[in-house]
């Protein structure tokens, strides 16, 4: 295909109004692309998506996203806004500079319309000679561009804008607009992803019946269903290549599709997670699986032990002998900036991995650092050796997504988890089960204190679906803001905590006398009571200060002079008639002892009416 009819194509597309009438539009253009030439054998279908000459539809496609490479792909043609400028004004003749482009820049808004504005070499040029110009297609120019991209060292830069002064020089101005669009990675023609993925399945996985009709001349009413859509959304997340996935629809259909598995040193988007509560958490999972927050940053770790022999390769084609790779969540490769993260997956992992994680610095007693200490070490290109020496990190793997030569997407998290454990014990994180928020709220107390930043809620039961944000991981949304309380009374604790106090009745300010001190809890209303959060030293505390106030004792229950100030998380305020406020703690959880606080300064009902107000 000629870049200039796929030009003619995108500025159509970018005058469509609808979206169905865009989607067809696309799956047109991707029909065309495919029959040119297209084989459909599959062995020429690697090939292909490499760029081959011979067939157009991986490349359209994944121009028609603004994308020279697959998202997967860490080469990018790193071309930035000010080298553009420079080729856009070499191509455009002696009388123009980077600071005109720059000039029209201002005034245009866009890179594409400006570059349509100049009269290139190919129209001035070849053309003068009798010849026509050397038109570019669009198999030419991803040859080209791959080509560009692999340019580095010393020099690189004035190389690549030698090419790409050549590509403009070979433009009219319709392909200087979505030249230059894409190579800065926008093609604003009101075509993303998912209209890709509707239209891949809309060219070639529609059903045989309703293609018949519309060669019958009726309307077209080819519309691909929900299987085959959902057919390419799945090869999308496990291959991240929309170039191969529609060239294997055409070729293989939605068995191919199916087909299609993780490749170990191919990344794929990380599954995500919404904010939820505990409750909401019990309610969707019933068994919820509970794991720690670590707060770090995300990795995806691809092994295949065993440098340069990784057996027949059959599942590790793209890469063989893969020694760690470690990749960020946008899925940049970052091993480089993480040497002992690799060392570490290296000693211990014996099979082919795809494992997902967080990194974590770490102190030396291996207590977890704030977030900023990771920064440090992430994406760092230099000075890795001192920057090691200053900031250790861990490793803390919470899923598996493929353990030798089985792909675990489909698997439910207990699988999943039961194999990660498996294959990279140490550093796995641990998974506990919990059927109420009661016991989410313990483990969540206990990962805040280790130092973590909370905890994840999953479904235990749910399957790994990359770049999803759905309802299956939910991580726990931290409690707005917590309350100070004042103890008014307490219970003592069973078992080996019986000679302390073990639960603790919180109250809050009714009224502005309730300062003076009052007595019991005149002054204050009860609001709930917390035994979550505390640690025996802190039991132990609390007892020794409380017990001086102790005013009254029936059964287990103690009542306590107001004169003790804690602080309490809580997941939400409920309106109650089990205590005295009306209202009622849900989950609370023991922060500690507000030691700068007098009781006069102590959260008034009135703020809990509020807060009740505003959490409803
Ligand atoms: P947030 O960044 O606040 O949207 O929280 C989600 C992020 O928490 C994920 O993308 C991970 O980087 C991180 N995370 C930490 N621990 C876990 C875990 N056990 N499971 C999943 N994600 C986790």
């Amino acid at each position: 295909m000629e870049f200039a009819t796929f030009a003619a194509r995108a500025e159509q597309l970018a005058a469509e109004p609808g979206d169905i009438g865009t989607t067809l539009a696309v799956a047109d253009l991707l029909e065309a692309a495919g029959s040119r030439g297209g084989s459909n054998d599959a062995a020429d279908r690697d090939d292909a998506t490499e760029g081959d000459d011979a067939d157009d539809l991986a490349t359209v496609t994944r121009f028609l996203l603004g994308r020279v490479f697959p998202a997967h792909d860490t080469r990018t043609l790193d071309i930035g806004p000010a080298l553009c400028r420079e080729a856009i004004a070499r191509a455009a003749g002696p009388n123009v500079t980077a600071a005109d482009v720059e000039d029209r820049l201002a005034s245009a808004g866009e890179i594409g319309a400006v570059a349509a504005g100049f009269d290139f070499g190919g129209q001035r040029g070849l053309a003068a000679f009798g010849e026509g110009r050397d038109a570019l297609t669009v198999a030419g120019l991803d040859a080209s561009l791959r080509e560009l991209a692999a340019a580095s060292g010393d020099g690189s830069e004035s190389r690549k804008l030698d090419s790409l002064f050549g590509l403009f020089n070979r433009c009219d101005p319709a392909e200087a607009k979505f030249l230059a669009r894409l190579v800065l990675g926008e093609m604003r023609i009101g075509v993303g992803e998912g209209t890709v993925r509707d239209a891949i399945a809309e060219a070639f996985l529609t059903d045989p019946e309703s293609e018949s009709a519309e060669s019958d001349d009726e309307e077209p009413t080819r519309r691909a269903d929900d299987e085959a859509v959902g057919a390419v959304e799945r090869a999308l997340q496990v291959t991240n290549d929309y170039g191969r996935v529609a060239a294997l629809s055409r070729d293989e259909g939605i068995a191919g599709l199916r087909k299609e598995g993780l490749v170990v040193g191919r990344p794929v988007q990380a599954m995500l997670a919404q904010a939820g509560t505990a409750t909401d958490a019990v309610e969707a999972f019933g068994e919820v699986a509970v794991e720690t927050k670590f707060d770090g940053a995300r990795v995806q770790v691809h092994y295949v032990p065993g440098e340069g022999d990784d057996g027949d390769g059959a599942e590790t084609d793209a890469v063989d002998g893969l020694g760690p790779k470690l990749y960020s969540r946008n899925m940049d490769d970052v091993t480089d900036a993480l040497p002992e993260i690799v060392e570490h997956v290296a000693a211990r992992v014996d099979v082919p991995v795809i494992l997902d994680g967080e990194v974590v610095a770490v102190d030396d007693a291996g207590d977890p650092l704030p977030f900023q200490e990771v920064l440090r070490r992430f994406r760092r290109k230099h000075d890795v050796g001192r920057m090691r020496e200053e900031v250790s990190l861990r490793l803390h793997a919470f899923d598996c997504l493929h353990a030798d030569g089985v792909d675990l997407l489909d698997e439910p998290l207990r699988v999943r988890h039961t194999h990660l454990v498996e294959v990279f014990p140490d550093a796995a994180a641990t998974l506990e089960f919990a059927n109420d928020a009661e016991a989410i709220a313990a483990a969540e107390a206990a990962a805040l204190d280790a130092g973590h930043e909370g905890v994840m809620l999953k479904d235990p039961d749910a399957a790994y679906t990359p770049g999803d944000r759905g309802q299956e991981w939910l991580k726990r949304k931290p409690d707005v803001e917590t309350l100070d309380a004042v103890v008014v009374g307490a219970e003592w604790g069973e078992g080996r905590r019986a000679d302390l106090f073990g639960t603790f009745l919180l109250g809050v300010r009714t009224g502005p006398d309730a300062a003076d001190g009052g007595t019991g809890d005149g002054g204050f209303a009860t609001v709930g009571k917390v035994a979550t959060g505390l640690t025996d030293e802190a039991l132990a505390d609390l007892t020794e200060r409380l017990e001086p106030h102790v005013v009254g004792e029936s059964g287990t229950e103690l009542s306590i002079r107001p004169e003790v100030v804690v602080e309490v998380g809580y997941e939400e305020i409920q309106t109650s008639p089990t205590y005295s406020s009306g209202y009622a703690l849900r989950f609370p959880r023991f922060v500690g002892v507000r030691e700068d606080k007098s009781v006069a300064d102590a959260d008034s009902l009135e703020r809990i009416a509020r807060l009740a107000g505003d959490s409803a």
